[in-house]
């Protein structure tokens, strides 16, 4: 059967933290199910925005990294082999579709049935902040990267980093010993990171280029950077392999208006089984609201098994609906 003629009984729009734990929770009702995120990895404002944060408030740990977080949420998703969600990267819905029972969702590469959808979208669609330049986009991947999908991609070349911020600074310690050579360009003297990264910064062998701001980009025989002072008028050429820019991210939640699902406040309306106006369409996490809703991992961890157990009684009544994680048998 082809992908586009395949039924999932449930499609989660969404890959962060509560949609992971609520695809997990599904597999565990042995409901056949689907995840699609639109960046090239799951784990949301987690993985994205604050990985090497400490986690004080997630039930059951003291403190755990938020990128741990995010690999403990991979491994339980595939905890039971034959009820793993499949998984769709990259790729961001744009549509939804109702006929009769039977959900087509449109995305930026094709189109899914589903017999019900999750919205777990949290603030949104991110992307991340792109060089303020023009510049040949056909370069994005080859000379200038948003993403690191693999540190090897850099092994043995010179890179420049662009940013000040956390994301920038530990991509810059962690390729220092992978790349040729690290560069790190910022529009300040100063970095924000954690005091004992900055430390390990100005110890090293990266090579600080501030205050600088990057004003032009060239590719011909060579990869160039023209970097200009900050309140100056001195320039400077530099000749790289790659350039990874860490200028942060935006989120951008208007696909929920294009859905025509019911909002408040811009937020996704649910009842208290986290179904929306629309039948078969629930909503957890971030990116909705009810009386006493708060926007945390916690909340959404608790949103999820809700939607999801009333999901399988709706798609199976004839189940036995269980209230506990089943026995793992190795
Ligand atoms: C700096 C910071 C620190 C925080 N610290 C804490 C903390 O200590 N404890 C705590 O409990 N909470 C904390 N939070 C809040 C917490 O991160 C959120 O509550 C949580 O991430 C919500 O999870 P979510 O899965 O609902 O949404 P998100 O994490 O926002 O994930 C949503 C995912 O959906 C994807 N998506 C969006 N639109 C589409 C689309 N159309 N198609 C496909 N995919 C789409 C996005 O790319 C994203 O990956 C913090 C937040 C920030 C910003």
């Amino acid at each position: 059967m082809s992908e586009s003629e395949h039924i999932y009984d449930i499609t989660v729009i969404g890959g962060g933290p509560v949609g992971m734990f609520t695809a997990f929770y599904a597999g565990m009702r042995q409901l056949d199910t689907l995840v699609v995120e639109s960046l090239p990895e799951l784990g949301g404002q987690v993985g994205t925005l604050y990985p090497e944060k400490i986690i004080r408030d997630v039930a059951g740990f003291a403190g755990i990294k938020g990128a741990q977080l995010v690999t403990s949420l991979h491994q339980q998703m595939n905890v039971f082999p034959d009820f793993a969600p499949t998984v769709a990267t990259n790729e961001e819905v744009t549509a939804i579709e109702k006929n009769d029972d039977l959900f087509t969702l449109t995305t930026t590469k094709g189109q899914y049935q589903s017999r019900s959808v999750v919205v777990a979208i949290g603030g949104g669609s991110f992307a991340p902040r792109k060089l303020a330049l023009d510049y040949d986009e056909t370069l994005e991947n080859k000379r200038i990267f948003y993403f690191v999908k693999n540190v090897a991609d850099f092994a043995g070349k010179t890179v420049a980093i662009a940013g000040g911020g956390d994301s920038a600074i530990d991509w810059a310690l962690t390729l220092e010993g992978i790349a040729k050579k690290v560069y790190l360009i910022h529009r300040r003297d100063q970095f924000r990171g954690l005091e004992s990264s900055v430390q390990r910064l100005h110890q090293g062998s990266i090579e600080l280029m501030t205050p600088y701001l990057i004003d032009n980009v060239t590719d011909g025989d060579t990869f160039n950077l023209d970097l200009k002072k900050v309140k100056g008028d001195e320039h400077l050429d530099l000749p790289v392999d790659a350039l990874l820019v860490n200028y942060g991210f935006t989120a951008d939640n208007r696909a929920l208006r294009n859905w025509g699902l019911p909002l408040e406040h811009r937020l996704l309306k649910v009842d208290e089984n986290m179904e929306t106006g629309i039948p078969g369409i629930y909503g957890i996490g971030d990116c909705v609201t009810y009386p006493g809703k708060v926007k945390l991992i916690a909340a959404g961890f608790g949103e999820a098994p809700t939607a999801i157990n009333e999901i399988a009684v709706k798609l199976y009544p004839e189940r036995r609906q269980p209230l506990h994680s089943t026995q793992l048998e190795h």
